[in-house]
């Protein structure tokens, strides 16, 4: 009874603890986000479900696809036989679900079926997982082993790959100590198998070994939800938002700058009634740190997978120049995270620490520069991500508030002021070139 009784306290400590901290991690993302300015994006649930949850744009690299599907799959339906494993910590039973439909047959054949499928789906993610592992660290596919991931975002992405190893194995754990304690009782395929490594092993000794898989499985479950948070992993629940919130204008659509038609406007009549401050603050031109930028692009840093895709299209990365759209969002995350900090640091309120995310080790002039606006990285991107939107916004402050061009845009820059076109011609003498000399 004391066993009991300890174990359940310890089953809730556990589910406390670890929901508090995921919270915690998770309202402050939302907080980060929140920072953001206002943006009206009309959700649309097609785009959603086929990006998303369909997963369709991974499939322009199909092998890759497949793999990737695999790990989705396993990790949704994996799910299910959480819920047991739940329902048996809270109220201390065993197989709950099993023993409620053990004398029903088709549920119960429905039980082995989904628990079955599931060993079946975790052996392939293991194997995939092992492939993932090879891809990086042996094959050193280019844009999982360059220089931007160095550090922190490389440990990340084996870590997770190390979670689910030990997720997989804990679950097998299990399910085969039971299998080998109940004579096979429960039926299910693989780990019915594997049960005969463990035959003729003392009742005892493989009741422990089930105990074990069954709280390493919990263990590996919390260990992720916590830390979630602070890895790219979080895509596995942003993507759906993000897509749900893609942009539906067409790929290089510029918006207006409210901030320019007010000076327009100021232009045309001094007198004109327009604000000096919008609902987000004073009126500013482009963005120059996180939070001018909108809450979708401060969603879309959150969600990056960082799997470089658009890195990998982009003609000026290809070309030799220092620009990554994967660091740019990367970069504009790490900002974003700064900022928050600085926030919970200071008990809610932004102490300014006279940094921005242009310069600063963040974003360089150099990469702002060198981006073609070509799109490529928005069709790339996996999860509907445009690093194009941040580029054009920061390019747009450092030229228009710190006049920070090259040489040569400052001639065009004043032609079209002058000349309403990038010559250096009047627009009077636009048809010059059709009259007979
Ligand atoms: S839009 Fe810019 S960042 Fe994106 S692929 Fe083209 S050049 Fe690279
Ligand atoms: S922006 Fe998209 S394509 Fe680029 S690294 Fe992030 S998820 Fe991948």
């Amino acid at each position: 009874m004391i066993g009991f009784i300890i174990e359940r306290i310890a089953f809730f400590a556990a589910i406390g603890g670890a929901g508090y901290i995921a919270f915690k991690g998770f309202s402050a993302i939302y907080r980060n986000i929140m920072l953001g300015r206002k943006e009206k994006l009309a959700g649309n649930l097609n785009t959603m479900l086929l990006v998303a949850f369909g997963q369709k744009k991974m499939f322009k690299r199909p092998i890759v696809a497949v793999l990737h599907f695999i790990f989705y799959v396993a990790f949704i339906v994996t799910q299910i036989e959480l819920l047991e494993i739940m329902i048996d910590g809270a109220f201390g039973t065993h197989r709950f679900v099993y023993h409620l439909v053990e004398h029903i047959a088709p549920l119960r054949a429905l039980y082995v079926f989904t628990v079955s499928s599931i060993e079946v789906l975790s052996l392939m993610t293991f194997f995939v997982t092992i492939i993932f592992f090879i891809r990086r660290d042996m094959l050193k596919i280019p844009r999982l082993s360059s220089i931007d991931l160095e550090g922190w975002p490389n440990m990340d992405a084996h870590l997770i790959l190390l979670m689910e190893i030990n997720l997989i194995l804990n679950i097998f754990l299990m399910n085969t100590a039971d299998m080998a304690v109940s004579n096979g009782a429960y039926g299910l395929w693989l780990s019915g198998i594997f049960a005969s490594a463990f035959a003729g092993w003392d009742v005892e000794i493989l009741h422990i070994l089930e105990k074990v898989g069954w709280w390493g499985h919990l263990a590996g479950v919390l260990g992720f939800l916590m830390y979630l948070s602070i890895s790219k992993h979080l895509h596995i629940l942003l993507a759906f938002p993000n897509t749900y919130f893609t942009r539906q204008t067409p790929n290089g659509y510029l918006d207006n700058m409210e901030s320019v038609t007010r000076e327009v406007k100021l232009m045309m009549d001094p007198n004109a009634a327009v604000p000096e401050s919008t609902e987000d603050g004073p009126v500013k031109f482009g963005a120059k740190d996180v939070t001018d930028l909108s809450w979708k692009n401060l969603l879309d840093a959150y969600t990056c997978t960082e799997c470089g895709r658009c890195t990998a299209q982009c003609p000026a990365n290809l070309t030799g120049k220092k620009l990554s759209p994967r660091t740019i969002m990367m970069k504009t995350r790490d900002r974003l995270e700064e900022v928050g900090k600085n926030i919970d640091a200071n008990g809610g309120i932004w102490k300014d620490d006279g940094k921005s995310l242009i310069e600063n080790g963040y974003i360089s002039v150099e990469e702002l520069r060198a981006c073609t606006t070509c799109n490529a990285c928005v069709e790339e991107c996996p999860v509907n991500i445009s690093p194009l939107n941040i580029i054009m916004q920061l390019r747009r402050n450092l030229i228009m508030e710190d006049s920070n061009s090259p040489a040569e845009w400052n001639g065009m820059f004043a032609n079209l002021e002058n000349n309403a076109a990038p010559w250096q011609f009047s627009q009077q003498d636009r048809f010059n070139w059709a009259k007979e000399q």
